[in-house]
């Protein structure tokens, strides 16, 4: 059987593996449900970008893990120790990330609203730069530093008016979005003049992020396009001209089998050399380029494990499996219908003929894991294995219903390490009162 990703197996028990590890072992060691990513994995991923973005944009260019897709303090010594930089959207991503000893003069603070508080905190741990979303933000970003006596570095999100075709929740690069400040309707060149003149601010440059889960290049070249053009302009009008260009994060990822396969490192060399020919024609120097890739560095490096239940076939309708996990470690299927790819980890060398329903445990009808999954006759106590559920997985995860969240382990040379320990019923009542 030809797997989805090349860290995934069958053993001679009929068993799947990642990373060489019997999942059904670790299920029967760690309980379930259970996370569990391939560290070496992570690290190719993280390697991919460094090194990609290095050889095609220069030595000056840096990939950022966005933290919002996994975020745990051992994700973060593994970023530091790959040499990549972080994006974090809260302040409590950024408190995992100084926990875990994170360089923070990497970290590239972002989000649409960050209180007066989240900005103090990061000015105190001297972030590199903040990713300014609006002249209010960056009204209260000037106070604080001018408080502290410093003067902070910036770019300005920029929303390039790009819609990328993916579904309409993780899309963010339109002019109608809540993020950032629009190119189209001038208000980003406004909010530049503005920036120039702060006393406590220094502007380096743009931002701009499309979407997720694209696939094509074609829509980060155009806004790379869109952003160049402003930067050339921006040159013209008022002798500014931008050394910084963050073209955020995006890059699909593959779930499912009819999903391509993606080369990441010549996409970004295509992107590369878009953006070089861009900047020749306007003449421009070739800014510091940045990316932002989450999904893309741990979806595929993880797969989540689940113990089947009940076993239910509706006479005249479906079956359903369902498993003791669901919406509270996975809500992408009730959020966004995300295709995912199902096995049952424990008969990977038997006939996947019983067409189900992988439903969650929570008291939601619309609490799935996938529909239309083939299974081989699956049993109680069976282990359903859902592949590349690295990223908005466990950093969506919630306690609805009181089910806490689930263990995560990491693999590597046939070992595995918790990295999250299981949440207890201690743990979950310990802010109630
Ligand atoms: C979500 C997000 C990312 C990461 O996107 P992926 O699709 O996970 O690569 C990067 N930058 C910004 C601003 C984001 O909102």
């Amino acid at each position: 059987m030809k797997m989805l990703h090349d860290n995934l197996g069958v053993n001679e028990k009929g068993h799947l593996t990642i990373a060489g590890v019997d999942t059904v072992v670790l299920a029967k060691e760690h309980g379930t449900p259970l996370i569990v990513f391939d560290e070496n994995k992570l690290r190719e991923n993280c390697r991919i970008y460094k090194e990609s973005m290095a050889r095609h944009f220069g030595e000056n260019s840096l990939a950022l893990y966005a933290g919002k897709a996994f975020c745990c303090k051992e994700m973060y010594r593994i970023a530091a120790d790959e040499g990549v930089g972080a994006d974090v959207v809260s302040g409590g991503e950024l408190y995992t990330a100084v926990s875990a000893g994170f360089p923070t003069d990497r970290v590239f603070f972002h989000g649409n609203n960050k209180t007066d508080a989240e900005i103090a905190y990061a000015i105190d741990n001297r972030i590199g730069y903040f990713v300014v979303d609006n002249r209010e933000e960056l009204d209260a970003i000037q106070a604080i530093a001018h408080k502290k006596g410093i003067v902070q570095k910036i770019i300005l999100r920029a929303t390039p008016g790009i819609d990328p075709h993916t579904h309409a929740k993780i899309s963010t690069g339109k002019v109608d979005s809540k993020f950032g400040t629009a190119v189209e309707t001038g208000q980003i060149e406004a909010l530049t003049d503005y920036a120039l003149e702060l006393e406590n601010i220094d502007l380096k440059g743009y931002h701009c992020h499309i979407g997720s889960q694209v696939f094509d290049i074609d829509p980060f070249c155009d806004a790379a396009d869109i952003m160049l053009d402003f930067i050339a302009k921006m040159r013209e009008h008022k002798g500014f001209e931008a050394s910084v260009l963050n073209l955020g994060g995006g890059f699909g990822v593959r779930y499912v089998q009819s999903d391509p396969e993606i080369d990441y490192d010549k996409n970004i060399g295509e992107i590369s050399e878009h953006v070089k020919s861009k900047c020749s024609s306007l003449n421009l120097k070739m800014p510091a380029v940045l990316m932002e890739p989450g999904r893309s560095i741990v979806a595929d490096a993880a797969l989540t494990l689940y113990t089947a239940g009940s076993v239910k076939t509706i006479t005249g309708y479906k079956s359903y499996v369902s498993i003791d996990g669901g919406m509270t470690d996975n809500p992408r299927y009730a959020l966004y219908q995300s295709e995912y790819t199902v096995y049952c980890a424990n008969k990977m060398n038997e006939t996947p003929d019983f067409k189900c329903t992988v439903a969650g445990r929570c008291c939601e009808s619309g609490d799935l894991i996938q529909e239309n999954v083939l299974l081989p006759s699956p049993k109680r106590g069976d282990i359903i294995a859902v592949l590349v559920t690295g990223a908005y997985n466990y950093s969506m995860a919630s306690n609805y219903n009181r089910v806490t969240r689930p263990e995560v382990v990491s693999v590597k040379d046939g070992k595995a390490k918790v990295i999250i320990k299981r949440e207890t019923y201690e743990h979950m009542t310990a802010l109630d009162v």
